[in-house]
This record gives structure tokens, sequence and C-alpha cells, in this order.
């Protein structure tokens, strides 16, 4: 067989970076700070659901194709309650097997072949497939340290009559940006201006520690053209149950519908019960997520600087992004495959998220979504490398 039998927009895609270095993980029994995962699951009471949605039959035959409505109200709940929205549960919200899906289904259902999508880099390792995958081709803006904040200029330069859409995500993985009012208002006018779609990640939107999360879809004129996605994952620290949602207005949520029905159909039956009632949960749990994370955080980052690394404070998210010069270290690929053999840790390396893999050689990220001995265990470690 002359052809490969990978067809070539996955070319050169091979495994994902978190598959291989928890595959690292596990082989040599490293402490593992690579993919972002709790190393502590959700609410026992969420589990509890789960486990009596099972046993009760509630959705462990196919659920209705858009989700249960149970999630599909507590989504638009969710919408309202946080942001002022008005989500209608019935036409504006589809619910996906993950954020990783809805990003798909997105891509696919928006996208021509030759369109141009701009993407924040470094971005999530999904984004370049996906774009892929619908034949597009991405533009990436590159986010340089300390800040990562994007070059509104560059941005707008960007656009071409073939730009499609702004693929956005804040707070923003793996460097933690989180995005402020001006930098979407420039965005937003920017889509106004050029006619082009959003559609934005906000799989951390409830892991802010500065500055405050904004949907885009809130500001003026965006609601129209934005596509929302999110997940529980990250929200109830179940990444395993695969529950994600987009909204939208009812033109947009139905295209990715109609991609998304050919992907997985649907998912997670009971899980989905579950998160229903996650999304209720007071305020009091959501702000708890955040300050346990704020607190992590700033251990892993003392930790982190201690053992000889410059860190990135993070505004967002599970991770810290750092950079390995000040350890002599030049090449973060490299080093990540390295550094579970020299101490156990296991980090993912920025460089997979670039385009331009230069921007990011030297830059590693580590996962703070882990116990505080865990944490503490980890620096003590990495303290070694420099000695
Ligand atoms: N987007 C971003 C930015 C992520 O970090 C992740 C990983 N949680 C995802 C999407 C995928 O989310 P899910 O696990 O819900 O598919
Ligand atoms: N979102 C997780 C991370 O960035 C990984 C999810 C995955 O393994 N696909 O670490």
């Amino acid at each position: 067989m002359s052809r490969p039998l990978l067809n070539s927009a996955l070319a050169g895609m091979g495994t994902t970076i978190f598959a291989e270095m928890s595959a690292l993980a596990a082989e040599t029994g490293s402490i593992n700070l690579g993919q972002g995962f709790p190393d502590t699951d959700g609410p026992a009471e969420l589990a509890r659901a789960a486990a009596d949605a099972v046993l009760a039959g509630r959705g462990n035959q196919y659920p209705p194709g858009p989700g249960v409505p149970e999630l599909r109200q507590a989504i638009s709940a969710h919408q309202k309650r946080f942001y002022g929205l008005d989500v209608d549960p019935d036409t504006e919200v589809l619910v996906t097997a993950g954020a990783t899906e809805a990003i798909a289904a997105a891509m696919l259902a928006l996208l021509e072949p030759g369109d141009e999508v701009i993407a924040l880099e470094p971005y999530y390792d999904s984004y370049a497939a996906c774009v892929a995958m619908a034949g597009a081709r991405r533009v990436p803006i590159t986010l340089r340290p300390p800040e990562f904040r994007p070059d509104l200029d560059e941005l707008r330069d960007a656009v071409t009559g073939r730009t499609r859409l702004i693929l956005l995500n804040s707070p923003h993985n793996p460097t933690g940006m989180v995005a402020t009012r001006d930098e979407l208002t420039a965005i937003a006018n920017l889509a106004v201006e050029r006619d082009l779609l959003l559609v934005t990640d906000e799989v951390y939107e409830h892991i802010v520690f500065d500055g405050e999360h904004i949907p885009v879809c809130t500001l003026p004129g965006m609601r129209e053209r934005t596509v929302t996605i999110s997940s529980a994952g990250k929200t109830f620290s179940f990444t395993g149950w695969k529950v994600g949602w987009v909204t939208g207005t009812a033109g947009l949520v139905s295209a990715v519908r109609t991609a998304k029905q050919f992907l997985t159909y649907v998912s997670s039956g009971p899980f989905q019960y579950a998160i229903a009632t996650g999304l209720a949960m007071p305020d009091s749990f959501y702000a708890g997520l955040a300050a346990g994370l704020h607190r992590r955080r700033d251990l892993l980052a003392a930790g982190l600087r201690d053992a000889g690394f410059a860190a990135y404070s993070p505004q967002g998210t599970y991770f810290i992004t750092t950079d390995i010069c000040g350890l002599g270290e030049t090449d973060g690929i490299a080093f990540c495959r390295s550094l579970p053999h020299r101490c156990g840790v296991v980090a993912v390396p920025n460089a997979v998220f670039y385009d331009d893999r230069e921007a990011g050689q030297t830059q590693v990220r580590f996962a703070f979504c882990k116990r505080e001995e865990v944490l503490a265990a980890a620096a003590a470690r990495l303290r070694q490398l420099g000695r």
C-alpha cells in the first residue's frame, strides 16, 4: 500500500501529549502534573445522583438528541444566574460528549474547506485537529509571556476575506490568561465589522482567581454570532463523565447539532441527570472550587519558583506555565520526556500547542488540580533538579 493509512488532515498528529505523558507517569510511577484532571473526585452527592439515575433507569437508554430536558433546563438556569442570559432550553442548548465533541461539531458544522480560523496560540490540542478535519486552515495569534495578552492589532491584521470564525478560549489553557472586558469588546467589534462567527471555549468559566470571567456572548452584537461551549468536567471535578454543552441562537445550535448527531448522537445518559443537580448547587460550591484551586495555584507556584522555574501566575484554569531557561534547559519537549526519569514528576511541554514551536520552546505546563500534599511532594522532587 503506497498511500498512507491516516487521512492527510491528521498526518503528524500522532498520540495526544496528554495520553503520552499520562502513560509515562504510569510507567515511571511519577506524580502526574501533566494531564489536567483532579486527583479528588467531585461532590459525593453528584456521584450518588449518577448512581441513582443508573439504578432508577434514567438515561440508561439513548437520551434525547439535544440532551435530557432536566439538564438543558439546568444549563439555561445557570446562564441566567451567573450571566443574566436568557437561553431557551428547548432550542438554544445542546448537550455534547464533553467540550471536546462540542468543539469538533462546531468546526464541522460551521466551516467549509479553505475557510480560515483564527485561534490564540498556544491552543488546546483538539482545536488544530478539528479545524484540520473540517478542511479549514488555522491562523494563530501568538500569546507571549509574561502576560500572554492577545495582541489586538495582530488579530485585526489576521482577518482576511477567508476568515470564517475566531476560536476563543478564556480562561485560557495552557497560559491561564483571562480575557478582559476591553479585549473581548475589541474582538467582538472586529467580529461584527468583519461579519465573523465566534466559537468560545469557556470550560474554565468557574476557575478564575484574578479578574472575572465574561462570556463573550454577553457583549453587544455577539449573541447572534457566538457559539458558547462549556463542560461539567472541570466545574464538578468529574472529567471522565464527559458532559459538555453548547449554547447559542437556535440557528447556531441547530447547525452544531446536525454535525453532533453523526459523531456520538448522544452520550452520558445518567450523568446528564447528575450534572443537572450539580448546576443547581449553591454559589458557595462555585466559590469554594475557585478558592481551593487558588490556594493550590499559589502553593505550586511557590514550589516551582523555589526549584528554579520562572512561573507565570495564571489568572484562571488548572495550569501554571513555567519557563525552564533558569534551569539551564532549552528544549521543553526533551525536558518533559526526561523529567519523570530525573525526578519522578510529569509535566507537559507547551511547544506542542504552538504552530510557531520556537515561541513556546522553553515553556512547560504544570497542573495544580491535585491534593496539596501531592503538590508539596512534587515541589520537593523538583527542587532536587538543580542539585
Ligand atoms: N477545552 C479546553 C480548553 C480544555 O482544557 C479541555 C480539557 N478539559 C477541553 C476543552 C475538553 O473538555 P472535555 O473534557 O469536557 O471534553
Ligand atoms: N484538558 C486536559 C488538559 O489540558 C486534557 C484533556 C485530554 O486529555 N484530552 O490537560
